[in-house]
């Protein structure tokens, strides 16, 4: 890197709340020659707000790589720059991987302006565990693709963190149940730092429940939470036999499907039987 290089500033903005702009973000922003930004038309209400009159330029995951040598020219000509997203931490299920990665191969400095971000603002307030989370950031959108995306995190021990938008909220939720089993515990952030911030937490049937019943809930922003799986492997061989279950209701009669799911997984017959019933 030449000592005449430009800075790329990687700077986070507010995810609702304009109050959690930082004030070195103002600063970094106003500073720079140039601010590339996901979608310049809904930054400039953020940049018109701090007063901030930098040029702004489009920058997206799919913009042509010579777009990207010209932003990485321009920096190696000793002009600075900030990348932001619409909202949050860029980068975190958003653009910019690909100008980072080739302004840190060019030699360029990339420098974090650190705030806010979804997903630490709602595990620092669910009350899961902490010491290891896994984002996993969006489902795919499909119904089968999701299904078989989640089946790999099914024994993951971390607590797992997923984004999700409003009308799929309650269809992922249910996969999520498929999957995991009902009885994983759950923790839904809504509309983080907004005026309608809600948490919902519980079992997987109970919050997906509280949510289908209020189409409020249905609205909005959302970051679900799920608990890893349990230490023992209880929880793991229920969810098989949940899903194990599901399948064979889709093609007997409950009695049959809940005595051959406890002959292939191995669990109570009964207990089977009155999962079913309680579906139907
Ligand atoms: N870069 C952002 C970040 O650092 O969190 C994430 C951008 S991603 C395209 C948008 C998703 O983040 C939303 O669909 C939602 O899942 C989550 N998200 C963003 N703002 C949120 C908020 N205020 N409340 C809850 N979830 C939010």
């Amino acid at each position: 890197m030449s000592d005449q290089s430009g800075v790329l500033y990687v700077v986070a903005t507010p995810i609702g709340n304009l109050d959690d702009m930082t004030p070195r973000a103002v600063q970094i922003l106003k500073q720079v020659d140039l601010i590339a930004a996901e979608d310049t038309r809904h930054s400039g209400h953020l940049l018109r707000h701090f007063g901030i009159n930098t040029p702004t330029y489009a920058v997206h995951e799919h913009n042509e790589r010579d777009q990207f040598e010209r932003l990485i020219s321009r920096l190696q000509g000793g002009e600075s720059l900030a990348l932001i997203s619409d909202a949050g931490t860029p980068l975190i299920s958003d653009p910019g991987f690909h100008l980072v990665r080739e302004a840190r191969k060019a030699g360029v400095q990339v420098t974090p302006v650190p705030g806010v971000s979804a997903l630490i603002c709602a595990l620092s307030a669910a009350g899961l565990p902490t010491d290891r989370f896994l984002f996993a950031g969006f489902p795919p959108r499909t119904a089968s693709r999701r299904r078989e995306w989640l089946q790999v995190l099914r024994g993951e021990r971390a607590t797992l963190v997923f984004y999700e938008a409003s009308h799929r909220i309650c269809a992922s939720l249910q996969d999520m149940s498929e999957v995991f089993g009902a009885g994983r515990e759950v923790v839904v952030a809504r509309e983080l730092s907004k005026m309608f911030e809600t948490f919902l937490s519980g079992d997987l049937a109970s919050v997906m429940q509280q949510i289908s019943d209020d189409s409020n809930q249905q609205k909005g922003e959302f970051v679900v939470m799920l608990a890893g799986a349990a230490e023992s492997d209880a929880e793991i061989e229920m969810a098989e036999a949940e899903r194990v279950l599901r399948l064979l209701l889709a093609e007997l009669p409950v009695k049959q499907a809940a005595a051959l799911a406890a002959k292939i997984t191995g669990q109570k017959k009964n207990g089977l039987y009155k999962l079913a019933l309680s579906w139907q």
